[in-house]
């Protein structure tokens, strides 16, 4: 077991005489690491050394910038059997997820590293005898705070774009979930990023996050997490006038109509509420399906709901506090009057919950409204295509939404009225690294991922000049 301090200024900070945090393992419950419980002081130190890194980052050419995010995406694959043994054990994955995870992460290094040269700015027609132009600028230090359910993954996502625009980072990850973000700040410092372009402080939300929203020379910040943490850091961030990214919960809708290819939507549903036990922001977790097919759709999804292998297709809970979470949602469901179609309870010894599904579902349920975060699937049904759109809009989230038809003109008919930042037609296709990733209403706002995530961690300057 290995004992992790925080990562500043390009080097790991000795844990001796520091408190320390244990990380689990959901498989075993043996404790995989410790980590340093940060405080105040440690996040002011990670942050005056991301202070002091960012001139001589942003001033390295974009090309060089680029040069080293490629070197940190060859690096974490030479290191990604390490790194997906420590994230599936700590977090609870099977270990071919958790390998591809990994890969994930360093494809957002791959992808950044190629957008290195793009057009920094543009030219804007003044008129005669004034020349205008836009440049894209670093914020300066960005916070990221990321929580426990894809720790890589989520840090990787937010640090390739921060560190390509020239921004210095300070990454706050999960107290369950630290070390692989720890270890990426080491492999990256390895692969020759400067010191103080990376930092780690690892701890709590209120000893480490809030000090990092508060701090005045965080200039930006990209949360990942709940609601709940999203509100109160809008709160602190609004004294500060903090520009944020905020990547929140979901209750995504996946809309099956009757013209739809229905053993590939059956196939697709069953994969977007269990991949990673449903603990994905994103996951399909409303199921609204054409009144005219329901039962011979239902059919078709409980047959390949029964081939999913709890342990293998999917793993634990990362957290025991989400493991009673999920389980209280069956009582709510049965209180509530939905039909328990599938699973409904815990698997072996350890975290590990059964691919669950509920039909006679309503949308005023509990069931339909607040997100599990677990392999929970809510069934619902609808007559009309405006039916299918209300209930799915009918929603405080706004995250992802599927739709399954054969019918070209309707897929993007009904894509055009969904309120989501994201719809996948006869697939669901979260994991895009290219395709820009959000929220609408309470699911957040701004946008990680593809080129737009550079928008969210630049600031245009228009400079006017008379000639
Ligand atoms: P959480 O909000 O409890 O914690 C997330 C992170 O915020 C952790 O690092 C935590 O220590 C920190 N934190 C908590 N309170 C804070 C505060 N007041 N100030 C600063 N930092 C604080 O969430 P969680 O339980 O770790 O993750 C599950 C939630 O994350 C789910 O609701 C899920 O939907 C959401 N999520 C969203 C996305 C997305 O991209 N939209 C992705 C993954 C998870």
């Amino acid at each position: 077991m290995k004992s992790y301090g925080h990562w500043i200024d390009g080097a790991e900070v000795s844990t001796t005489a520091v408190e320390q945090i244990a990380s689990t393992s959901p498989w075993t419950g043996e404790t995989v690491a410790q980590i340093a419980s940060g405080t105040r002081e440690d996040t002011d130190s990670a942050v005056a050394a991301a202070a002091a890194a960012f001139r001589g980052w942003r001033e390295r050419k974009p090309g060089a910038r680029g040069r080293l995010l490629t070197a940190i995406a060859d690096a974490l694959r030479a290191e990604k059997h390490m790194l997906a043994e420590l994230e599936g054990a700590e977090a609870g994955k099977p270990g071919p997820q958790s390998l591809r995870e990994i890969e994930a992460a360093a494809n957002y290094f791959d992808f950044y590293a190629g957008l290195a040269n793009l057009p920094a700015g543009e030219v804007i027609d003044l008129g005669p005898g004034l020349h205008g132009y836009t440049t894209y600028e670093p914020y300066g230090v960005i916070g990221v705070i990321t929580p426990w359910n894809a720790p890589l993954n989520q840090a990787a996502r937010a640090i390739a774009p921060a560190l390509l625009a020239g921004n210095t980072v300070v990454v706050k990850p999960s107290e369950f979930t630290s070390t692989t973000t720890l270890e990426l700040a080491r492999i990256a410092s390895s692969a020759g990023l400067p010191s103080g372009v990376l930092n780690v402080v690892t701890g709590t939300g209120l000893a480490v996050g809030q000090p990092l929203v508060e701090h005045p020379d965080v200039r930006k910040l990209a949360f990942t997490g709940s609601l709940r943490a999203g509100r109160e850091i809008g709160k602190v961030a609004a004294e500060r006038v903090l520009p944020l990214t905020l990547e929140l919960g979901g209750k995504s809708a996946n809309i099956v109509f009757a013209d739809a290819d229905l053993e590939a939507a059956a196939a697709g549903a069953v994969r977007a509420f269990t991949a990673n036990a449903g603990q994905v922001c994103s996951a399909g977790t409303r199921l609204l399906v054409a009144n005219e097919i329901h039962e011979e759709f239902v059919a078709l999804l409980l047959d390949q709901v029964g081939r999913v292998r709890p342990g293998e297709s999917y793993g634990q809970m990362t957290t025991e506090d989400q493991f009673t979470k999920v389980q209280s949602y069956f009582e709510v469901a049965r209180n509530d009057g939905a039909t328990l179609a599938a699973g409904g309870a815990s698997v072996g010894d350890g975290w590990l919950i059964e691919p669950t599904v509920y039909t006679d579902v309503v949308n005023t349920m509990s069931i339909a409204r607040e997100e599990v975060f677990g392999p929970v699937l809510a069934v619902l049904r609808f007559d009309t295509e405006d039916e299918a759109v209300a209930i799915a809009n009918d929603s405080e989230f706004g995250l992802a939404a599927g739709i399954w038809t054969g019918d070209v003109a309707r897929a993007h008919r009904v894509a055009a009225q969904l309120e989501a930042g994201q719809v996948y037609v006869n697939d669901w296709l979260t994991g895009l690294v290219e395709g820009p990733f959000g929220g609408v209403k309470n699911s957040g706002y701004g946008r990680e991922k593809g080129m737009e995530a550079l928008k969210h961690y630049t600031q245009t300057k228009f400079v006017a000049v008379r000639l």
